[in-house]
């Protein structure tokens, strides 16, 4: 599953470029919060779906 521009992050609502999928259900973030959390919750997380490489690309909210 890919992320689309009306994925928001968690929290703070920018456009997310990173899906955590857990037990509970998913968690979106966004490049600046996928940096300060992802490797805290990484280890419990079933899959990583991280497309923070499109973020050069796209510097726009
Ligand atoms: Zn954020």
């Amino acid at each position: 599953m890919q992320l689309t521009a009306i994925d928001r992050c968690d929290a703070c609502g920018a456009r997310a470029y990173v899906r955590v999928e857990l037990e509970s259900g998913s968690l979106l973030f966004c490049g600046h919060h996928a940096n300060q959390h992802l490797e805290k919750i990484a280890p419990t997380a079933k899959n990583v779906i991280d497309e923070r490489s499109k973020l050069t690309e796209e510097s726009t909210n």
